[in-house]
């Protein structure tokens, strides 16, 4: 029997490239939300995958960018501690696209620390045959060939997974389990829940509202009904001006139904029982650039 392995693995990759997608494949469960809008992760969600040789503790970063505003510099100052003191940097690339200057930038970024890494291309289900004979040689070209191993995946399909686990594995330190065996994430249960909302808040408003948009959760109740447990959820989405209020809550209340509706269906996978999830709207004018706000709605520096 080989000896027990455990680490920290964070995901470092540009916004969209597929990081928060090859979490939920690794790890089997939705944890985190992914959507087709750039900047989606706001918080450092770890998933963990325990196998009966290893145990993984992925760290979701949000995308490397440059930042625009004070919400912005936040996220890429969580994703720059998230490289530091971990066992294995994985560094996602979306494989669809050749390398460009935006992958420079993190490259660079890279080389600034020690941490290990291996380099996944991820989207390799996107590329027509032609390209997949020169994508990796690209790659490898543009990080030279200090960095050690190349995995390509899909995170969708979950075509080269079972690979990227074993390459994970091998470059992990001995070490017992961190976590308790059935543990996959340890964010508390208030950070998913907004998450999911948020996702669903994304996905049907697409750019009407932009990444402006918070959610709160105000309380979460759990009762019991005839022996069947019921979670009652109060949530408030907070966006920045009333117009956004309008679209959110639709017509008769059309929209904001649509969203509880989808983000309720997610939270099953979360949560035991039956889900009473009820929504609110509030406008806060410019609250990200408030760092009081930030702070109140979970953006603080805690790492
Ligand atoms: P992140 O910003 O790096 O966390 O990216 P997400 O995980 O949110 O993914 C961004 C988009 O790319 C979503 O629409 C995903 O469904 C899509 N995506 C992620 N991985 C793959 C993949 O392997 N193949 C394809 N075709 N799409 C993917
Ligand atoms: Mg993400």
């Amino acid at each position: 029997m080989s000896k027990y392995k455990s680490g920290f693995v964070t995901l470092l990759g540009r916004p969209n490239v597929g990081k928060s997608t090859l979490i939920n494949k690794l790890v089997g469960k939705k944890i985190t939300i992914t959507s087709p809008i750039a900047q989606t992760t706001r918080n450092k969600l770890r998933g963990i995958l325990t196998t009966d040789d290893t145990q993984m503790i992925f760290i979701d970063t949000p995308g490397v960018h440059k930042p625009h505003h004070l919400l912005g510099e936040k996220l890429v100052k969580n994703a720059i501690s998230a490289i530091n003191g971990v066992d294995l940097i994985l560094l996602i690339f979306d494989s669809y696209y050749k390398p460009g200057r935006g992958d420079e930038y993190i490259r660079d970024l890279l080389i600034t620390t020690k941490s290990k890494c291996i380099v996944v291309l991820n989207k390799w289900d996107l590329l027509e045959n032609r390209d997949k004979f020169i994508r990796m040689d690209q790659y490898k070209e543009l990080l030279n060939d200090n960095l050690i191993s190349f995995q390509k995946v899909s995170a969708f399909s979950g075509y080269g997974c079972n690979q990227l686990t074993k390459k994970i594995r091998e470059f992990l330190p001995e070490g017992k389990p961190l976590y308790p065996k059935d543990t996959i994430v340890d964010q508390p249960i208030k950070v998913l829940l907004s998450e999911l909302i948020r996702e669903q808040v994304l996905l049907n408003t697409r750019e009407e509202i932009p990444h402006s948009v918070a959610v709160q959760i105000e309380k979460i109740e759990y009762k019991k009904n005839k022996g069947k447990e019921i979670t009652a959820i109060l949530a408030t989405i907070i966006v920045e001006r009333k117009s956004q209020k309008g679209i959110l809550i639709g017509k008769g209340g059309s929209m904001l139904k649509v969203i509880g509706k989808s983000a309720r269906i997610n939270m099953r996978n979360l949560i035991e029982g039956s889900i009473y999830l009820e929504l609110f709207v509030k406008v806060i004018p410019n609250w990200r650039k408030k760092e009081s706000k930030l702070i109140e709605f979970g953006y603080e520096e805690d790492f």
